[in-house]
């Protein structure tokens, strides 16, 4: 009888089949050889002759991870090379100047979102560098008027850094945290203590952070 409470069997074959990823918009199975990268450069072009152009958000994915979740299905790379890092970020300013020249300049960024893999694999140096290169190509929006939000791994920051990151200009943290319970987080290889992200959730409050979440994911 209890058996029968805890497991539906018809639930479990419902969702035993993948499915896409809801982190993304548009998401995954969207993306198809119908739609090739002149109808992109034509969409781009149709949004900056609109009668009012909308302003710009730009999602960033930085895919390091020092160690592996085992739950995780992100698009993630494990490595302890940081040279790695170091190259794919000149990869990206590279990209963000072949993007930013299909925008309008009158137009500015007021969406910002990092994710990975472990946006804060990167040190607060190279993501200012980050800060500068999309500022220069996309413009940002004056302070008040933005949402600059990026995924942060608690086992990767300080209370310092926290307070590094909303100088940069980041104003939204999103904590990666799945379960509180050491025997959970040692089966998904994930050990992180309470007390680490409390002090980090104060640091942000203390920070200046206007918005504090917690994700199963990042
Ligand atoms: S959950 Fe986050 S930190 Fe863990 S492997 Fe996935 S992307 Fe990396």
């Amino acid at each position: 009888m209890q058996d029968d409470l805890l497991f539906d069997r018809p639930l479990v074959e419902k969702y035993d089949r993948p499915g896409p990823r809801y982190t993304s918009y548009p998401t995954a199975p969207q993306f198809h050889a119908a739609f090739a990268e002149d109808d992109y450069r034509a969409a781009a072009e149709r949004s900056n002759r609109a009668e009012m152009p909308k302003p710009l958000s730009v999602y960033v994915h930085i895919p390091f991870c020092e160690s592996l979740c085992y739950y995780c299905a992100c698009n993630k790379i494990i490595t302890h090379n940081t040279t790695r890092a170091a190259e794919y970020l000149e990869w990206l300013k590279q990209e963000i100047r072949v993007q930013g020249a299909l925008f309008d300049e009158s137009r500015r960024m007021t969406q910002l979102h990092l994710g990975g893999g472990t946006p804060t694999y990167l040190s607060n140096a190279q993501l200012g560098e980050l800060m500068t290169a999309l500022d220069e190509v996309f413009h940002f929006a004056p302070a008040a008027e933005r949402e600059f939000s990026l995924e942060v791994d608690p086992r990767t920051v300080t209370p310092e850094q926290i307070h590094e990151l909303h100088a940069l200009g980041f104003n939204r943290l999103s904590f990666g945290v799945q379960d509180f319970d050491r025997e959970v987080q040692k089966a998904v290889n994930r050990l992180q203590s309470e007390e680490q992200v409390v002090e980090l959730v104060q640091a942000s409050r203390d920070a200046g952070f206007q918005s504090v979440s917690w994700s199963c994911l990042n």
